[in-house]
């Protein structure tokens, strides 16, 4: 291999190298934006989340869940932050019209 080739061939690496970590941060930064889009900021514990439902109420009857797919998985709330079971409840639980 001639020292021309091999710097040729280092070049065309560091070019595909750098397309990809350009890639994969724009990829990451597109994710963080969709999470924090669609999930709320409350802390489940400020809200009284508990895993459970309270007697018909339940995240997913309430206004403000976001269903997981399928159905049974966990979605997310339009207030509260992180996964939300669709059969647990928090205290700002609110009827779907
Ligand atoms: S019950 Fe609470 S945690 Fe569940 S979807 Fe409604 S507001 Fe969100």
């Amino acid at each position: 291999m001639s020292e021309k080739t091999y710097t040729a061939n280092r070049r065309d690496v560091l070019k595909q190298a750098t397309t990809l970590a350009g890639l994969a941060a724009i990829v990451g930064v597109a994710s963080t934006q969709t999470a924090k889009a669609d999930g709320g900021s409350m802390s489940p514990a400020s809200v009284g989340y508990v895993d459970h439902p309270n007697g018909t109420h339940q995240c997913s009857n309430c206004s403000l869940y976001i269903p997981g797919t399928p159905a049974t998985a966990n979605g997310l709330c339009k207030a509260v932050a992180g996964p939300i079971s669709p059969t647990a409840w928090c205290q700002i639980w609110a009827p779907a019209s």
